[in-house]
């Protein structure tokens, strides 16, 4: 199996980059934003409650998600391989993760790490915010406390792939396509 992690702060690109990934390596797009935001459309007890803590710029707790992943991973069993975009986002979630892709006998092949700086970052989702409406894309300080969290919880999961010589890092900047070649080229190479 082909099994990415799709790594990087909010608006470094994973969404954009994971649609194309998905298409041309034929992968399953996991993304733990997605699913938790149709929970939120669905008007479930958890997508409620999840809403506050992202409207705030906070994670969700990580029980939360490891359950989402798991029952996607059970419902995608023939699978080729997944694109994991937004999650793991803290290191409990990485090794909830590795035991559960453990359990079905495969693993994580690589994390792609897209690097982007703070400005452009929150440039980015402020636009982003003005076509989708999504509420945590429209206020400058809540896109601070999520790139603070990033900062906080979900960086040390680059150490935790380097230590198992999974991390490639690729800048995040200079156009779509251009980006898309380098994340292909390091699949690829792989
Ligand atoms: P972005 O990466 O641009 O912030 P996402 O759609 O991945 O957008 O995430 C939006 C929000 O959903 C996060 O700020 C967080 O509240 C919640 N969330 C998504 N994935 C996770 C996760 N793996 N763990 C905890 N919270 C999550």
């Amino acid at each position: 199996m082909l099994n990415i992690v799709l790594f990087g702060p909010p608006g470094a690109g994973k969404g954009t980059q994971s649609e194309k990934l998905i298409e041309k390596y034929k992968l399953v797009h996991l993304s733990t934003g997605d699913i938790l935001r149709s929970e939120i459309a669905a008007g479930t007890e958890l997508g409620m409650k999840a809403k506050k803590l992202m409207d705030a710029g906070m994670l969700v707790p990580d029980e939360v998600v490891i359950g989402m992943i798991d029952s996607k991973l059970d419902t995608n069993k023939n699978a080729i391989g997944f694109i994991f975009d937004g999650f793991p986002r803290t290191i409990k979630q990485a090794e909830a993760l590795d035991k559960l892709l453990g359990e079905k006998g495969t693993s994580i092949t690589m994390m792609l790490a897209l690097e982007a700086e703070k400005e452009e970052l929150i440039k980015r989702l402020l636009n982003r915010g003005k076509d989708s409406g999504r509420a945590d894309d429209q206020d400058t300080h809540i896109i601070e406390k999520r790139i603070e969290e990033y900062n906080n919880k979900t960086t040390p999961l680059k150490d935790y792939y380097a230590k198992q010589n999974k991390l490639k890092v690729i800048k995040g900047v200079g156009g779509i396509e251009n980006i898309f070649q380098k994340l292909c080229e390091a699949i690829d190479n792989n």
